[in-house]
């Protein structure tokens, strides 16, 4: 049973990322208007028809829109969100406020483990970011008798990190994290002081060198070889380059001697769109030796997904 994780837009003009386990398809946040959400769906081989349900990560402009809420309201798809996102949306969007008379809408809390269905579980991370309640999220695909758990972690939104976060998301085999800006480019952009002091600030985004930092918190709360892949999210268009991403995230790389591929998000397109087959319980699918990490990305790495922009191949 594959798990595929695809980015359908990441950034500040909008968000969405598909998440798909045996057949259950979770949509993370919904910031595209249904037409480029089709588009962008269409570009990872997927639909509508393959969406079971929402999740809402926080209330900002660009992680959910009227017109889509309008589409999952007309396809009666269940959106999960947190208390204070359901008061919030209930006054500001009148689609919200029929899907939840419907009985669509279901809360979350922090830390609370959700199953979705027998072999797929979320657990809702809280962070800090200038939106009251903000959350990341860790899913966890259950293993079986001949194969490992999977797991994978998604923090789109934050504006500092702690150990506590970074241990919540021991042991994944994908992280999605934000890399927002560099800290130099950011504070000579030009913006107003109080635009540069929010986004630099604890609850504002992450920049290249603390996602950094957290990924290496992440790879030593994990046993060695564990994650796989790290997908760059939200990079501002302004205040960052790709290259500059990358590069913060191979110095990491290097440092812990790891194999994991790194991928950047793009805002004008969807990609990177990931598949992570199971891998035996023997333990062999996280050794780091040539040979074992060349069948493993034979398994995981489908070679479509490598000719996506912004998928950078393994050294
Ligand atoms: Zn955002
Ligand atoms: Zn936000």
């Amino acid at each position: 049973m594959p798990l595929h994780f695809a980015v359908l837009a990441s950034g500040s003009s909008g968000n969405a990322t598909l998440l798909r386990v045996g057949g259950l398809g979770v949509l993370i946040d919904v910031g595209l208007g249904p037409r480029i959400l089709a588009q962008r769906l269409s570009a990872v081989g997927a639909s509508w028809r393959d969406i079971n349900l929402v999740l809402l990560t926080h209330t900002h402009g660009d992680h959910w829109k009227e017109k889509t809420l309008d589409q999952i309201l007309r396809r009666d798809l269940p959106i999960y969100c947190h208390l204070y996102h359901q008061d919030h949306l209930a006054c500001s969007s009148i689609t919200f406020a029929k899907m939840k008379s419907k009985g669509l809408v279901q809360t979350y809390q922090a830390d609370q483990e959700i199953p979705l269905n027998s072999r797929l579980r979320f657990r809702p991370l809280s962070v800090r970011h200038d939106d009251l309640a903000t959350f990341g999220f860790r899913f966890d695909v259950a293993g079986g008798p001949d194969h490992a758990a999977r797991a994978v972690g998604y923090l789109a939104d934050l504006g500092c990190w702690d150990s506590d976060l970074a241990g919540a998301l021991r042991e994944i085999d994908l992280l999605a994290l934000e890399f927002n800006h560099d800290v130099e480019m950011e504070e000579a952009s030009g913006r107003s002081p109080q635009l540069i002091g929010r986004v630099l600030g604890d609850d504002g985004h992450l920049s290249n060198a603390q996602a950094a930092e957290f990924l290496s918190c992440v790879l030593r709360h994990s046993s060695p070889g564990r994650l796989r892949h790290l997908v760059q999210l939200h990079l501002s268009r302004e205040c960052n380059r790709q290259s500059l991403a990358v590069q913060a995230a191979r110095a990491v790389r290097t440092r812990h001697d790891a194999r994991f591929e790194i991928h950047t998000a793009l805002q004008s397109q969807a990609g990177p769109n990931l598949t992570i087959h199971p891998t035996p319980h023997d333990g062999s699918a996280h050794r780091t030796t040539r040979a074992n990490l060349t069948s493993r990305l034979m398994q995981i790495a489908p070679a479509a997904q490598r000719l996506l922009p912004g998928n950078e191949c393994p050294p």
